[in-house]
């Protein structure tokens, strides 16, 4: 293997985001391949035992096993960290892999969590009930509200957790108040960061300790695989996650990290355009819906924050109709070019019902107090032609009497 200009940070230091998500982190084999190479293998093979056991004690650089390090996933952790500013950075088989890494890594039994009651419904399951069964207490609060995460500390609160803007509530939490107060505390800050990344919202550059990603969403951006990461100093990722990884194994596969790579190629084009696409269509909506969750639209009552942290709005936005599940249900049912699924970031528009798919396991009594009403619709806006999106919606809320 060969490394290219990409595997040298004293180069790619120097790089801007765009160089970095098509060069950064590639390696060469003796084939001189243009595109990553897909090294499918378990194992790795020595030319002699002292060759091996070097590897193992650590005095060697080297493969030995893919649960421990593979070339292609290694290509695909290092360009994420170098587009998140990160020291370092570990791949994990889907976001939620990512998210249980990030937590169960540095937390024990006695230790203490504060984390935003408004989440994705996965991501409030760790919280609410694997954490308690562990011994590890927890507090959900409303994350918008600065005062209630210093009000939630405890002497032994070890960890923050929340993401922004919040899945599919679109609460925006403010990255520079809530990871300061939790370095002024000694407490760890995990940010997932699912809905922007990198290239709209670099939570580290507001002081976050550790990003932690479903890259299922807008890094493979297709639609194809599933995928996680998380990204922090050397010291986090080599002293709490890799013990944890490794021993534990909720490695990304070569073949997924390799369709990652490809997506990440195309990253900040598409976010930007998916963000002009759904400021467009969120425009369009505005005018005929009771209320819109869009951080990209004045009306959103934390537009001017969102626009402090994000470089644009997103492809992601929510409404709320006052006719409940029925209402919703009709308007989902009515459309023709927009498909009724529960995956966001993808190219293609998506629309969800979130009380009944991705927040049903979370129970009523939650959805009700994070905000995930009956009547709620989350829309993830994709690269077609924003014109034919708002034709299909306008004829949706028609045919849902709106
Ligand atoms: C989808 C999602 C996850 C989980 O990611 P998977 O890749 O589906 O496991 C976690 N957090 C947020 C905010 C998400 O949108």
């Amino acid at each position: 293997m060969k490394r290219t200009a990409g595997q040298d940070r004293s180069i790619t230091a120097k790089w801007r985001p765009a160089t970095r998500a098509i060069r950064g982190g590639t390696w060469r084999s003796e084939m001189g391949e243009t595109s990553e190479a897909l090294f499918l293998t378990s194992g790795y093979c020595y030319d002699d035992a002292a060759t091996v056991a070097a590897r193992f004690a650590g005095e060697a650089e080297g493969m030995t096993y893919s649960r421990l390090q593979n070339p292609t996933v290694q290509m695909l952790e290092e360009r994420i960290a170098l587009l998140e500013g990160a020291e370092a950075c570990r791949a994990q088989a889907t976001g939620m892999a990512a998210m249980t890494a990030a937590l169960l890594c540095q937390l024990s039994a006695g230790d203490h969590v504060v984390a935003a009651k408004a989440a994705f419904g996965s991501c409030r399951w760790l919280i609410d009930s694997l954490c308690p069964r562990f011994g590890i207490e927890t507090t959900v609060i409303d994350a918008r509200d600065n005062a209630a995460w210093e009000t939630a500390i405890r002497p032994n609160t070890k960890v923050f957790f929340f993401e922004t803007p919040a899945n599919p509530t679109m609460d925006i939490v403010d990255l520079a108040f809530v990871c300061g107060l939790a370095r002024a505390h000694g407490i760890t800050s995990v940010v997932d960061n699912a809905f922007c990344t990198a290239a709209l919202q670099r939570p580290l550059e507001f002081g976050a300790d550790v990003v932690a990603y479903s890259a299922t969403k807008l890094m493979d951006g297709q639609g194809r695989v599933l995928a996680g990461a998380v990204c922090g100093s050397e010291e986090f990722i080599n002293d709490k996650l890799l013990p944890f990884q490794r021993n534990t194994g909720p490695n990304l596969s070569p073949f997924n990290a390799w369709v990652v790579l490809k997506g990440l190629e195309t990253l900040s084009l598409r976010v930007a355009q998916q963000s002009a696409n759904a400021r467009k269509v969120g425009q369009f909506v505005e005018g005929r819906v009771p209320r819109i969750l869009h951080p990209g639209l004045a009306s959103h009552p934390q537009h001017n924050l969102a626009a402090q942290q994000m470089d644009d709005c997103g492809a992601i936005f929510s409404i709320v109709l006052d006719g409940g599940r029925a209402q919703a249900y009709k308007l989902l049912d009515a459309l023709e070019l927009i498909d009724i699924s529960n995956n966001i970031g993808d190219s293609r528009s998506l629309m969800c019902h979130p009380a009944s798919t991705t927040h049903h396991g979370v129970g009523p009594e939650a959805r009700e107090d994070m905000g995930v009403s009956e009547g709620m619709l989350r829309l993830n806006v994709g690269l077609e032609d924003a014109d034919d999106l708002i034709e299909d919606l306008d004829r949706a809320l028609t045919a849902a009497g709106l």
